[in-house]
């Protein structure tokens, strides 16, 4: 384009809260033909609410709890919560709010483990903690199968539900390692952004492949794939955050460009490994740092504003 149809093209995005770091970014949006959403945040508003707790596993059924104690949803709870009061991760705040709302106190765990893209580990009063993923408890030898059929309901309804493991500080296996034993499963529930919908058939419309990728399980993820119009066939989903760069750059290898949308800290290797990068607003810091473009308003369906100002740009010129 021309100077003078960019900065025209960046002034009308400014106007509009889609803010072009750079003329030539106007260009390269307009060569895009895949955009690739993540899932939490940014085609869903990203505020999880705690939807369902429930009691699973071998303790489930008879089995008793050390120190002696009633296995209860309840306990379940507060056992998540604690270990989860000292993550930022959306997730876990849903997870000690919902505990709050439900007259539970909370307590912070006395250690606190981090585990990007599958869960937390802590210790708590009641002992070692584990919330997260099934990667998460597989790893530390639980035996997740009790909780299967109660996962797979849950996410099929397009929650994220969690395994909760808990192991008393004085049971160790012969290496040492606790002795978890699975006792319940929470879920959260986001909600799909009122213009999420619209964004992808705007995009579809004009001939674009539109993805989905995620850290989420592959049956959340298609439940909310098939809310918004994306194919089930383009849901990437157990995407761990540092491998969505690689994703990114797999779609590309056939010559693709690919804008990837995200919001996430967990997203920004993959907002710099697409042709264009794209931060929705409310986003963290480090996202907009990565993205070439930065949508301030969190709406989706500006990624089609950004397309349409590039289209206009450089239709100017030609
Ligand atoms: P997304 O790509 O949707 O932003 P993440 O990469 O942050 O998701 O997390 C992927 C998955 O790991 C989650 O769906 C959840 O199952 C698990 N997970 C991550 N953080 C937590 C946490 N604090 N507590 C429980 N589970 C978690
Ligand atoms: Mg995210």
């Amino acid at each position: 384009a021309t100077p003078a149809a960019t900065m025209v093209g960046t002034a009308i995005g400014a106007r509009n809260g889609v803010l072009f770091k750079g003329g030539d970014i106007l260009e390269r949006v307009h060569e895009v033909d895949t955009v690739v959403f993540d899932k939490t945040g940014t085609l869903t508003k990203g505020e999880m609410e705690l939807t369902d707790v429930e009691v699973v596993g071998p303790a489930a059924d008879g089995g008793t709890l050390k120190p002696e104690r009633e296995l209860t949803a309840e306990f379940v709870l507060e056992v998540a919560a604690s270990a989860e009061h000292a993550s930022e991760h959306p997730l876990a705040e849903a997870i000690v709010e919902g505990a709050r709302d439900r007259g539970i106190e909370v307590e912070d765990p006395e250690a606190f483990e981090n585990v990007p893209g599958q869960g937390v580990k802590a210790t708590t009063r009641h002992g070692r903690v584990l919330v997260g993923n099934r990667k998460l408890l597989s790893e530390a030898g639980v035996d997740i199968e009790p909780a299967e059929d109660r996962m797979d309901t849950l996410e099929r309804e397009g929650k994220t539900a969690m395994l909760v493991a808990l192991a008393d500080e004085a049971e160790e296996d012969s290496d040492g390692e606790p002795n978890y034993r699975l006792i319940g499963v929470v879920a959260d529930a986001d909600t799909v952004k009122e213009s999420a919908k619209a964004a992808v058939s705007g995009l579809r419309e004009r001939g674009l492949g539109v993805w989905l990728i995620t850290g989420d399980n592959e049956r959340t993820a298609r439940a909310v794939a098939e809310e918004v119009g994306i194919d089930p066939d383009n849901v990437m989903a157990d995407v761990l955050p540092e491998d969505k760069a690689d994703a990114v750059d797999e779609l590309q290898s056939d010559g693709d460009q690919a804008m990837m949308v995200g919001d996430g800290v967990n997203d920004a290797p993959a907002l710099a490994a697409a042709s264009v990068g794209c931060a929705i607003g409310s986003g963290t810091d480090v996202a907009i740092e990565a993205g070439d473009v930065t949508l301030l308003r969190d709406d989706p369906a500006d990624v089609v504003k950004a397309i349409r100002i590039s289209e206009a740009t450089l239709r100017k010129i030609k």
